[in-house]
């Protein structure tokens, strides 16, 4: 009997062991556990008390749900380059309709407008399903906390609305910031080894894009009380805000990118290792760094002349992207000098990578024009390669030490691949 049991149920019993909710340390847990069963408490309160909705309310659900699906939809795109881009706490823009929908309509269709809004957003999150729900529980009770702020105020934003409302709205919207930063900024602070500040309460930007989203929804809401088919305005109003902020991030893109060879630069590279590297803080993992210095680079310029000596280096580009992984962060940090950061590797593994890198700059054909504009098969080229690895230590050091091992690998003949030796207090 016990055996059929078990046989009848394993994989659904083992789905729900694979949760990654059981992967957090236990005090994250069970502030999730407890976040996520207030919500539900807090929904089902609400909802007792509700008042039945009348044909307004009907109409108004319709429209944010409708509105809010057509703005996720068009703006999807800077999402995906916001959760990809972001380190810390992350609100989304379902906000701008959240709000509204918990201050003009009874609380179980605000929460219904809401569950339709997040399942739209799951996919374009890519986030675990755990951390999803999580999100999800913490945004109802911010949300809720907002409601509660204009109930207890006894606040009517669709009859009049005077300057002591403005402020119910004010104080609602700042509620909701605040209840979802603690929600996040809580289970961070829980789950991170060693939680910095700016990894808990998040950089002044995610802090000053939250706001924004928190003031565009007071504003929505004031606007559709008013007219329901005030989000004909409102949305063409956030896709404009949303396309200028993705102009934005291009440009920021494009002041990280080395153009010659489509790496990072030096400034891009920094900032995303200094992410990889808080990341790798958290989990407490070793990584690597590797600089790579071409070896007689000014003979190609001198013999061939800049141009082909560009070649090079862009070909020499394209073989660092084809030899590390989708995680490294890969950079020019100008002239004829490369870097990589590899997460969570060792220096035997750096070692690896680096070698891999060096026999394929190595086997490079590279076409290219000379000083007359003949065309040329550039050859035979070398590199130096330095390594250094560790857990807990900053970016300078690992890159100091790195860089110690390229001169030694240039020192002991070049075309090869060096380790830096371990500091003096780690012992070996
Ligand atoms: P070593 O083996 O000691 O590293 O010798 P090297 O010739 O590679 O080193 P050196 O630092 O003397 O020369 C680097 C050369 O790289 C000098 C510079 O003209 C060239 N260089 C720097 N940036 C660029 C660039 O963007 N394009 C081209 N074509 N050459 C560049
Ligand atoms: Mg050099
Ligand atoms: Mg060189």
């Amino acid at each position: 009997m016990t055996d059929s049991l078990r046989t009848e149920h394993p994989s659904s019993w083992r789905r729900v062991r694979a949760w990654g909710l059981w992967s957090l340390p236990s005090a994250a847990r069970r502030y999730v556990i407890i976040f996520e069963l207030l919500a539900v408490a807090a929904v089902a309160l609400a909802c007792l008390t509700d008042v039945p909705p009348t044909a307004s309310d009907w109409r108004r659900l319709a429209v944010l749900v409708g509105a809010g699906a057509v703005h996720l939809w068009l703006t999807r795109r800077t999402e995906e380059t916001r959760r990809d881009s972001g380190t810390g706490p992350h609100m989304d823009t379902s906000v701008v309709w959240i709000l509204p929908a918990m201050v003009l309509l009874p609380a179980w269709m605000a929460v219904l407008s809401m569950l339709l809004l997040r399942v739209q957003l799951y996919p374009v999150a890519r986030r675990p399903l755990y951390r999803y729900t999580f999100g999800t529980a913490g945004i109802l009770l911010a949300a809720l906390g907002s409601l509660a702020v204009v109930r207890l105020a006894g606040v009517h934003v669709t009859s009049t609305f005077g300057a002591q409302d403005a402020l119910v709205l004010a104080l609602a919207g700042l509620t909701y910031f605040v209840i979802n930063a603690v929600a996040i900024g809580g289970v961070i602070a829980l789950s991170t080894p060693q939680p910095t500040w700016t990894v808990v309460v998040g950089t002044r930007r995610d802090n000053l894009m939250a706001a924004l989203t928190v003031c565009l929804g007071a504003l929505a809401a004031l606007a559709i009380a008013h007219a329901w088919l005030a989000p004909l305005f409102v949305v063409p109003l956030l896709v404009a805000l949303d396309w200028g902020a993705l102009q934005i991030e291009n440009l920021r893109g494009d002041a990280r990118t080395d153009h010659k060879t489509q790496l990072l630069n030096s400034r891009g590279w920094h900032e995303q290792a200094g992410r990889e590297l808080s990341r790798s803080a958290r989990t407490q993992s070793t990584l690597a760094v590797a600089v790579l210095d071409l070896d007689h680079f000014k003979q190609v310029n001198d013999t061939w002349g800049h141009p082909a000596g560009d070649a090079v280096l862009r070909s020499v580009g394209a073989v660092l992207r084809e030899t590390t992984r989708q995680g490294d962060v890969v950079g020019r940090f100008g002239g004829e000098e490369f870097v990589l950061l590899l997460p969570d590797t060792d220096i035997d593994g750096a070692a690896l990578v680096a070698e891999r890198v060096r026999r394929g700059v190595a086997g490079m054909q590279v076409a290219a024009t000379d000083k007359r504009g003949q065309p040329v098969v550039i050859s035979d080229r070398t590199t130096s390669i330095g390594v250094a690895a560790g857990s807990g230590v900053d970016l300078e050091t690992l890159l100091r030490r790195a860089d110690a091992a390229v001169y030694e690998a240039k020192n002991g003949g070049r075309n090869q691949v060096r380790a830096a030796e371990p500091p003096a207090d780690v012992a070996v």
